[in-house]
């Protein structure tokens, strides 16, 4: 039942004055319930949007029935409406603040504040926010980059070393808990320091990015690769045994010799050094890493252009 109840003006001073002036033009919603859930006070916009009169001073609840029945505010989305105000009212005003998000007929979608005061009075403040759900797709568009770009090696678009360590960690940990194998390579252009010194810091670029879209070729979906920095990469081999690793990084080593990545040089052609061990029950990231490294620096040891496996 709508009821009229003339709202008394105490004196005002001049900042109330101003108040309660913006109130009437700004878009918010803003009202006023007391502990009965009767509308003590609502601002323009307020009652524009749940199609109420200057001096209409309704409950929440007729308010809700009145306005379904008029397509106008609240837009309840369960055929039920005695369903849907039970189920709303089992949650308004019990918690002493609350933010909730609805939409209105009109298309808006509203988020609203509810504030219960001392006295069981609530004050409802609602801001449109339909421009934000639309923003929100992008924002997660965003986010999803930033997330890409923070994993990411920018030269290359392999992994960066710190996404790929995080494989790494994750493989040791599938090892402690399961029968799983994971093969760690850890690869080095052969003195690379002589094709930027030769060919240019360009070509350089050029190499490392060509050797990035190789890996992938003698790779299987499940191996994980990246860059650790430099032209040093990792590789995470899971379910292989020892000898199937070790032909698999050969292979890489023996047809890396065979492309002619540089234009301008066809003539030039690279190698790599690889480090290969199998992740154990044991490892941690650093040991397996020191093992891998370990590794690796045997093979530039022992001439560069081949693997050890340790
Ligand atoms: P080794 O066979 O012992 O590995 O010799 P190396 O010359 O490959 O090793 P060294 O570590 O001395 O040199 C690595 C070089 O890689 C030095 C550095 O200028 C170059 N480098 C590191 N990052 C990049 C990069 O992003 N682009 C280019 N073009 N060069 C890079
Ligand atoms: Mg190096
Ligand atoms: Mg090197």
């Amino acid at each position: 039942m709508h009821s009229t109840i003339p709202v008394p003006l105490p004196e005002l001073d001049e900042a109330t004055k101003k108040l309660l002036q913006a109130q009437h033009l700004t878009p918010v919603l803003i009202a006023l319930f007391d502990s009965n859930d009767q509308l003590l006070w609502a601002n323009p916009s307020f009652r524009k949007s749940f199609g109420l009169g200057e001096n209409d001073y309704p409950t929440w609840y007729d308010m809700m029935v009145q306005s379904q029945r008029q397509g106008i505010g609240t837009a309840i989305q369960s055929d039920e409406i005695e369903r849907w105000l039970t189920s709303a009212l089992s949650r308004r005003g019990k918690l002493p603040y609350r933010g909730i998000e609805g939409d209105l007929h009109d298309g808006r979608w509203i988020y609203m504040t509810e504030t219960v005061c001392p006295d069981g009075s609530m004050l409802c403040i609602g801001s449109d926010i339909t421009h934000l759900r639309h923003d929100e797709r992008l924002l997660r568009q965003e986010r999803d980059q930033a997330m890409r770009a923070a994993l990411t090696d920018p030269l290359t678009g392999l992994s960066n070393r710190g996404h790929i360590t995080s494989l790494l960690e994750k493989h040791i940990q599938l090892v402690q808990q399961s029968p799983h194998t994971c093969g760690l390579v850890l690869l080095d252009l052969d003195h690379f320091k002589r094709v930027n010194d030769n060919y240019g810091h360009e070509a350089g670029d050029t190499v490392l990015r060509h050797f990035a879209q190789l890996l992938p070729q003698v790779l299987r979906r499940e191996d994980c690769h990246g860059r650790m920095g430099g032209e040093e990469f990792l590789l995470l081999l899971p379910n292989v045994t020892a000898a199937s690793l070790c032909n698999c990084v050969q292979r890489l080593i023996d047809i890396l010799p065979l492309h002619r990545p540089l234009e301008d040089f066809p003539d030039f052609f690279y190698t790599s050094s690889a480090g290969v061990t199998l992740l154990g029950p044991d490892d941690t990231v650093p040991t397996a890493m020191r093992r891998v490294d370990s590794a690796l620096y045997q093979a530039k040891d022992q001439g560069r252009n081949r693997l050890v496996f340790v």
